[in-house]
Parts: structure tokens; sequence; C-alpha cells
């Protein structure tokens, strides 16, 4: 199925797009404040690029198809996945990673970054004795990669042990006021400006944690990394978003992408579990994030938006510059993880 079913409109109406989720009866709302951080990013992004051909100063840009239905017509348009774009993260925070003289990464991410070997895993220490949830705490202390984006080992004579990625990245998609545009005005250009849109979330509450052993007493996992261990993969993993978005070219990782201009960024930081924004592919996702942001108020720590007006409040911080939007993003973030290992 293709993924822009995800992107379909949740059906309307206050009810079902903005019930309060109810979280772990047994639990005392205080007991719950704070646990379930997460962080989403929006964002509207120009990319310039030849329409016949993606050639680019020896550059090229590998998109997909898919198809999008806009109002009963369904259309094909290019698009980037969300695997090549978490691809493209993982390789920019292993990057930042190192540049603030991270340690703990497998060797191979360098090379090849989604393969977990059995060759690996064996050097680890891992063996056909080792318990899945000390095999997880091997991998996950041992590699901020593995930690972040996810590993599957699955070999023979070792334990089938696996993660989740705990940063999640949609298509990019040419936002539905884009598709519609180039529609009318036909192709006429060589050069189409169009505008993509995606959206990311990362779980705060996953990094370092495990995915087989719950912390006792709270819904998080157990920690297997140290605090500032922590903080320091969820430093890297930001620069990597704001790497990006500002430098594709300039970064030889990322060589693949057309020149980007961000047209709007909103950044939610959360202290608890609230509906996924609509996706900026919609043409009301600022009204959408309005809303969500006076109905959660209680469960937002801050939004931080770029070229989006919604109002002025407290917990609303706009922003002219990206780097400095992602420079408090990354010390509010890092001080929700600060309260999560305390
Ligand atoms: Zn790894």
């Amino acid at each position: 199925m293709v993924e822009h079913l995800e992107y379909k409109r949740r059906k309307e109406g206050e009810g079902e797009l903005y019930t309060r989720l109810s979280v772990d009866e047994g639990k005392s709302e205080e007991m719950l404040e704070s646990l379930l951080p997460k962080l989403f990013i929006l964002s509207t992004i120009k990319l310039q690029f030849p329409s016949h051909n993606t050639e680019r100063g020896g550059t090229r840009v590998k998109f997909q198809k898919a198809k999008v239905v806009i109002d009963g017509e369904l259309y094909t348009v290019n698009v980037i996945t969300g695997n090549a774009l978490r691809n493209w993260l993982a390789r920019l925070t292993l990057r930042e990673y190192v540049a603030r003289n991270g340690v703990s990464v497998h060797k191979q991410h360098f090379i090849d970054m989604y393969r977990i070997s059995g060759k690996l895993a064996r050097e680890c220490g891992i063996s056909d004795k080792t318990p899945r949830e000390e095999a997880e705490r091997i991998v996950v202390s041992g590699c901020a990669i593995c930690d972040l984006f996810g590993f599957l080992l699955k070999e023979r004579g070792l334990p089938e042990v696996g993660r989740k990625s705990v940063i999640y990245v949609s298509f990019l998609i040419p936002t539905r006021a884009s598709i519609i545009r180039n529609i009318r005005q036909a192709i006429t250009h060589n050069e189409r400006l169009t505008i993509y849109a995606f959206k990311s979330l990362i779980d705060l509450g996953g990094i370092g944690r495990s995915q087989y052993v719950k912390k006792e007493g709270v819904w998080l996992g157990k920690e297997l990394i140290s605090k500032d261990e922590a903080q320091l993969r969820l430093e890297a993993c930001l620069r990597a978003y704001l790497d990006l978005l500002t430098h594709p070219l300039g970064a030889s990782l990322v060589r693949t992408l057309p020149p980007i201009k961000v047209k709007t960024l909103a950044v939610l930081l959360t202290k608890n579990l609230i509906p996924a924004p609509l996706h900026p592919f919609y043409d009301d996702y600022i009204e959408s994030l309005k809303e969500i942001v006076e109905f959660y108020k209680d469960d937002i720590v801050n939004v931080y938006l770029l070229n989006i007006d919604i109002g002025t409040d407290e917990k609303v911080k706009t922003y002219s510059n990206l780097s400095n939007l992602f420079k408090d993003v990354i010390t509010d973030a890092k001080a929700i993880l600060e309260k999560l290992w305390s």
C-alpha cells in the first residue's frame, strides 16, 4: 500500500481529531507528566530542479512515483521516500555525532548504513547464548545509529533481536497546492519550482532505552545508556535535520538533493502524547497546527516556528533563522531528557 494513505485526512470533526488521548489509567497524572515526550517536525521546502532531466551539476535526484488523490482525481507525483530521507538523516547524524566526540558507533555504518552483520554482532560479544535483552543492550549502548535508527539482527546461531527506529520520517511529497498549481499551469518552463512537504517524529522517550524491558513503574523502556550519551545522540540527530535543511549541496553525503529552501517549519516539543499534527501536504496544516496548540497546551512544552503565524502565546516561539530555532529546540529537548533520566 502506498504511503499516501497515511496522509489521507482523518475524518473531519473535533471528536476524532482532537479527542484527548487517555494514557495508562493506573498512573496518576503527575507521574505521567513528561514521560512520553515527542518531537514533531513539519516542513514545507522549495526544491528547484529541471523538470525533464534530473541532472544538475553532476548530481542526480532520485525520485520515486507515488499516487495522490486530489478532489477525486488520481495523480502521479515525484516523491522521495521516507526511507531515503531517513538514510540521509542517519548519515548526517553519524557525522555530527563523531564531530562532537561521540565514540559509541559501529564502524560499519561509515560504509553501510543499515546492515548489522552476524560477524559484527559476534565481535561485540553476542553469541547463541546471549539473551535477547542482553543483545539489545550490547547493540544500543554500543551504537548511536542503531539506537536512533533501528536495526535487525537475524542470523543463524544468534538471538533474533531488532529495534524499531525512534525516528519516523514521511515521504517528501509535493504539497497539494503545489500539485494543483503545476497541473493548471501545464508544464511550459524548463525549470519548475515545486513545494514539497514532509513530517517527522522523534520519540524522545525511546532514545537509549530498551524496547524489550520496561523501566519499573513507568511507560518508558529501561535505560541502556547514560544521560549524557542520550543527550549527545539527540543533539547529533537534531543537528542532522538542520544540516539536511540548510546545506544539502555543501554536504557530499547528500549531493543527490537539489537546492533546498525552507519555506515553513514547525517544531513541536511535547511532554506527553498528542495526536500527530496534520501533514504539511495539506493546505490547512497551519490551521490544524494552531488548533492542536490550543487544545493541547498543557501537553506541549513549546512550539518553534519559522514563517508561520498562529498567533501569540508564551509557548509559541517564532524565528527568522533556522539555526537559532534549532539551537532552542536542542536546549529544550535536552532538558526533557535530563528529566527522564533523573
Ligand atoms: Zn550500529
